[in-house]
């Protein structure tokens, strides 16, 4: 029914919330098509919830959904992305950090035959030294360690063509970091970059608490690099014990001196650890496949058929 689905986790946004809705309806009515804007309230303490109802109460359009209590913006989004009915779906902060204009070239693009738009920040005003850095290095260790092609720099502020967010509800993970999931489903992708306003109102809800919660929901579903690391280095140290021990025996054959029983005592010590770290990585190797199918990602996804049934 709805062409385009707005989904915006608001926490504490009583500030923000009118202004969002000013700056976006001004924007979607000038498309001349149906869509909807869903407001997830993640259990905010402020007048959010009210506001957001007395949004709902004037246009039909607004819809809300109220958390019960805080569950993050992760979460937020995902409710959003579960309840909306739109062709295409946006994501959008509400704070305006989220231009709606750039949603509207989100949406060109999206027409071109693009199935995923991402926001790229090029400039991030009235951000922290600190957040911009650990925002920087985030995405590059987040690439290298998960090997996942997600493009830098890039928020939660994206469209999802409907069949990208039916592929992104059949993930069935309690932990989510949604761009990770996003880059994972595959699909048509593009970018676009805009620069990054202040938010309108308020402040950041993001603590160094919930950034680590985030990296972490990023990582452990993503890779396995964690638990097949001690192997790595226990074959390393093995093999390196070893290449030592016949070094010794070597030396102490042919009657040249190295240092004594001390000396010997390196390479039984490495490889000692050796073993255990090579016990422990098997372990993990098979820990990490029972992850794999408590996680239950599908095995693959498709982006269509043809010449199936009608
Ligand atoms: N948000 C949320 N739950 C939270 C924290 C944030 O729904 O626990 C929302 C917030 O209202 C905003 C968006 O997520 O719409 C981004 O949050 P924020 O602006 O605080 O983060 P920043 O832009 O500073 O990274
Ligand atoms: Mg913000």
């Amino acid at each position: 029914m709805y062409k385009y689905s707005v989904i915006v986790p608001a926490y504490n946004e009583e500030k923000s919330l009118q202004l969002f809705y000013d700056a976006v309806t001004e924007k979607f009515d000038s498309t001349g098509e149906p869509y909807e804007i869903i407001f997830v309230n993640d259990g905010s303490s402020d007048e959010t919830a009210n506001i957001a109802n007395a949004l709902a109460e004037k246009d039909a359009r607004v819809k809300v959904c109220h958390f019960s209590r805080n569950f993050g913006q992760q979460a937020a989004l995902l409710c959003g992305l579960e309840h909306a009915s739109g062709e295409a779906v946006i994501a959008m902060d509400a704070d305006l950090q989220d231009p709606p204009e750039v949603a509207l070239e989100m949406i060109a693009k999206w027409k071109e035959g693009y199935e995923v738009v991402h926001g790229k920040r090029r400039k991030r005003e009235g951000e922290t030294v600190f957040k911009r850095a650990t925002a920087f290095l985030f995405y590059r260790f987040m690439r290298k360690i998960t090997g996942l092609d997600m493009p830098r720099d890039t928020g939660d502020f994206k469209l999802y063509d409907r069949k990208v967010v039916n592929a992104i509800l059949s993930l069935g993970e309690h932990d989510r970091l949604l761009r990770a999931q996003t880059t994972w489903v595959g699909f048509k992708q593009a970018i676009i970059e805009f620069d990054r306003p202040e938010r309108v109102a308020g402040e950041t809800h993001y603590t160094l608490k919930k950034m680590v919660k985030l990296a972490q929901a990023g990582v452990f579903p993503n890779t396995d690099y964690t638990l097949t690391f001690p192997i790595k280095l226990g074959l390393f140290l093995g093999i390196a014990s070893l290449l030592c021990f016949i070094t010794f025996i070597v030396l102490s054959c042919v009657g040249v001196w190295f240092g004594g029983l001390t000396a010997w005592l390196f390479p039984t010590v490495g490889l000692a650890i050796a073993l255990v770290l090579i016990f422990q990585g098997v372990s993990n190797i098979h820990l990490s496949m029972v992850y794999k199918e408590v996680q239950n990602r599908p095995k693959y996804i498709l982006a269509e058929k043809r010449n199936f049934e009608k």
